[in-house]
């Protein structure tokens, strides 16, 4: 793995011209659906010191850097660690130019990971991101009191707060899309591929707009800046490009979809990003990552229906004007709760000696309480990202 990881630093140093003078790759970070991200020590740092200043950045020309890696010198400064996100050449222009713009948009708001700059080599597009220290949810999550769930919540329900009072949705909440330092209660959003404005025609838009409009957009990017590149190979794009750049109103993860996406309604807002909160909330009270494993948004469906139970589904459907229907007999009327699965997925569903059956007290009631109120199938009665803030299970956190 290790070779692998070299062999694609170097390949990708060789091709993205310019990259090895002005950044120091370090590792590989991330390898999700649309990129890969790389940790790099920005080397123009102790020059630039205005260089965080995306405002600035627009408006000035880069110039080529003459740096040579020397000896560790201890006069220096610290140095400034980035990440680039290498999103790949298959990703849509148009898509690529929205999670840019997007990003910038939220650039005032500091649980948003900001976008430092961005450059194009030919077809490839690279965001360089302050390198933010956090810790792989995996190692942490079942070992979380409710007290530190209720940090984990106030730090994301803040970020969330901020992207959808500019009526952005994020389409993609889930832990890997979190970056969250759980020693300092702080956590960044990254990774703004799928989000969109609320109310965003995408199937219209990716209709009307030739590839040569494509093109343009992205081109003309401000926040594109080109490395410096060898004039004798101009930049190439596709030719015809027919994909389909996104099924826009399905996008997101397995398993953190929201039923009003599963169901295909074409009206979705910043609601659906509270669902995925709460299946993050309800991976940690039940202890099980990944919660839901459907292999379809059928069988998504189905692991819904399993908590609401039948009666829940046929109504949410209706609601979007789709009609539920299940023949598959261990499905109930009614459901199971939300206390009675996190009961069973933390071994506590039996009888104690006096036969009573377990329940959930204190803090761990309220969680599940507050949980309802995330994962609420009907969108206009989920709890909005400030309603959470204000919620005793969130703004109690830290105290
Ligand atoms: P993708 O679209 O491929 O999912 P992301 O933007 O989600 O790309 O980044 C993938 C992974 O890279 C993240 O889950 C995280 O581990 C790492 N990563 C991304 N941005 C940063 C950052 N600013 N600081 C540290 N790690 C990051
Ligand atoms: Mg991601």
């Amino acid at each position: 793995v290790e070779q692998c990881v070299a062999e694609d630093m170097a390949r990708f140093e060789r091709t993205f011209q310019g990259i090895s003078s002005r950044y120091r790759l370090i590792n590989r970070i991330g390898e999700g659906t649309f990129s890969t991200v790389y940790k790099a020590e920005d080397l123009l740092y102790h020059r630039y010191d205005n260089d965080w200043d995306i405002e600035e950045k627009e408006n000035s020309k880069w110039s080529p850097p003459s740096i040579k890696r020397g000896p560790f010198n201890p006069q220096r400064r610290k140095p400034r660690y980035v990440a680039i996100k290498k999103i790949y050449v298959t990703s849509s222009p148009i898509r690529i130019f929205n999670e840019l713009e997007l990003l910038h948009d939220l650039k005032d708001s500091d649980s948003v990971c900001p976008l430092i700059t961005a450059f194009r080599h030919q077809d490839q597009v690279i965001a360089v991101l302050p390198y933010f220290q956090h810790r792989d949810f995996r190692e942490y999550f079942r070992d979380m009191t409710i007290s530190d769930m209720r940090l984990y919540f106030r730090s994301l329900f803040t970020a969330l707060s901020s992207v959808h009072r500019r009526q952005i949705l994020h389409r993609d909440i889930k832990p890997t899309n979190f970056l969250y330092n759980p020693e300092q209660a702080r956590g960044v959003l990254v990774d703004f591929g799928l989000a969109e404005r609320e109310g965003t025609d995408w199937h219209m838009c990716t209709c009307q707009m030739s590839s040569t409009e494509r093109r343009y957009k992205i081109e003309n990017s401000v926040y594109a800046a080109t490395l410096p590149s060898n004039p004798s190979q101009p930049p190439s794009y596709p030719k015809n490009d027919s994909r389909n750049s996104r099924r826009a109103n399905r996008a997101g993860t397995r398993g953190f979809r929201a039923p009003e996406v599963l169901l295909k309604c074409t009206a979705q807002s910043t609601s659906i990003d509270m669902w995925s909160a709460g299946v993050i909330l309800l991976t940690m009270l039940s202890r099980r990552f990944p919660f839901f494993h459907s292999a379809d948004d059928i069988d998504a469906l189905l692991e819904i229906t399993n908590i609401f139970g039948k009666k829940k589904m046929r109504d949410i459907s209706l609601l979007h004007g789709q009609v539920f229907e299940t023949n598959i007999p261990s499905y109930t009327e009614l459901g199971h709760g939300f206390e009675k699965i996190i009961l069973w997925c933390t071994g506590r569903s039996g009888r104690d000696e006096q036969g009573r059956k377990a329940q959930l007290v204190g803090e761990e009631k309220e969680a599940a309480q507050f949980l309802e109120r995330l994962l609420e199938c009907d969108p206009s009665k989920r709890i909005t990202a400030d309603e959470a803030l204000r919620h005793p299970f969130v703004a109690r956190a830290g105290e």
